[in-house]
């Protein structure tokens, strides 16, 4: 059985991003990410700053926005516009959720799809489906190379999603369909959701239930990857699988912590230098 290490692989990519990066600035051109966040949810404080750290790694400024709690629509507006139009800033990302109060979907529109590096824009969403350059979203696209750089063959598997949220479920559907796999998503209403992930041979959980997964619903030798994030009551982190029960039956498993979450930020900043690759001046 072999353990996915996504600290291992995403340090990888990081440090690729991190050359690419110093080669554009031998040229001149500099990348610049604006990072918005509205009120200070811990958590999302938390992902914001591995991702200001993860910019400062590989060479990449980035540019804070951090607005009070009670920021209106008009004046979080008012910041995506002004960030679209500086032709300095490559990446726009708005830290989500945003407060109770905000609309999300007229913010996340409103991010000109050239800076969209979270890849959730609808023109992004449908460039992915067709098969045309731009932003795959960050999570789903680190699962793919977590899955390439490891060796496992997505050509022909049965691949089964469990999951079909707008940010992980259904991109990573298409994607693992872009990779010729075969592919269903599973979601609440599906029937016998254990017979339909037993026929997986790669297995992607993203169902945001800790260790809803047990060993029961997986086929011998599967290959599993766990999107899902939980801090127990210990304060311990664990995913949506139970990894102490299924790894033992699969050919491959990502742990959590150490699995897919450090891919995320890793293809951020990949983001950010096809931004500035495909859009910038
Ligand atoms: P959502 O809550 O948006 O989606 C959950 C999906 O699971 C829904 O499609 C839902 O179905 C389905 N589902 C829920 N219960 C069942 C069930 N009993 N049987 C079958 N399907 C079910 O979650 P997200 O996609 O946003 O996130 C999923 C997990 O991944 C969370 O733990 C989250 O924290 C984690 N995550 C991790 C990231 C990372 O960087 N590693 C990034 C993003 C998320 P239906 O649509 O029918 O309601």
């Amino acid at each position: 059985m072999q353990i996915i290490d996504g600290k291992k692989i995403s340090q990888e990519i990081k440090d690729e991003v991190k050359e690419e990066v110093a080669q554009l600035k031998a040229e001149g051109k500099d990348i610049a990410l604006a990072v918005i966040q509205v009120g200070a949810d811990p958590a999302s404080s938390v992902y914001v700053r591995n991702k200001k750290r993860a910019c400062e790694y590989v060479g990449i400024e980035s540019i804070s926005y951090e607005l009070p709690e009670e920021t209106t629509q008009e004046e979080l507006m008012a910041i995506v516009d002004k960030c679209n139009k500086d032709p300095k800033i490559n990446g726009i990302l708005v830290q989500l959720p945003l407060p109770k109060h905000l609309d999300e979907d007229e913010v996340l529109l409103a991010i000109d799809p050239k800076k969209d590096v979270d890849g959730f824009h609808p023109v992004s969403v449908g460039n992915m489906v067709i098969g045309e350059k731009g932003f795959l979203p960050c999570t789903p696209a680190g699962v793919i190379q977590l899955l390439k750089r490891s060796g496992v063959e997505i050509d022909g598997k049965e691949c089964v999603v469990v999951g079909r949220s707008n940010i992980v479920g259904k991109p990573m559907a298409m994607l693992l369909l872009r990779e010729n796999g075969t592919v269903t998503v599973c979601h609440s209403h599906t029937k016998d959701l254990k017979e339909v992930c037993k026929r997986a041979d790669i297995l992607v959980v993203a169902i945001g239930k800790p260790k809803f997964i047990d060993d029961s619903y997986v086929k011998d030798g599967a290959v599993v990857i766990d999107v899902g994030i939980h801090r127990n009551e210990n304060n311990k982190l664990c995913g949506d699988v139970d990894y102490d029960k299924v790894a033992p039956k699969t050919s491959a498993i990502t742990p959590v912590p150490g699995g897919v979450g450090p891919m995320t930020i890793a293809m951020l900043m990949k983001n950010c230098v096809e931004s500035k690759k495909l859009f910038g001046e």
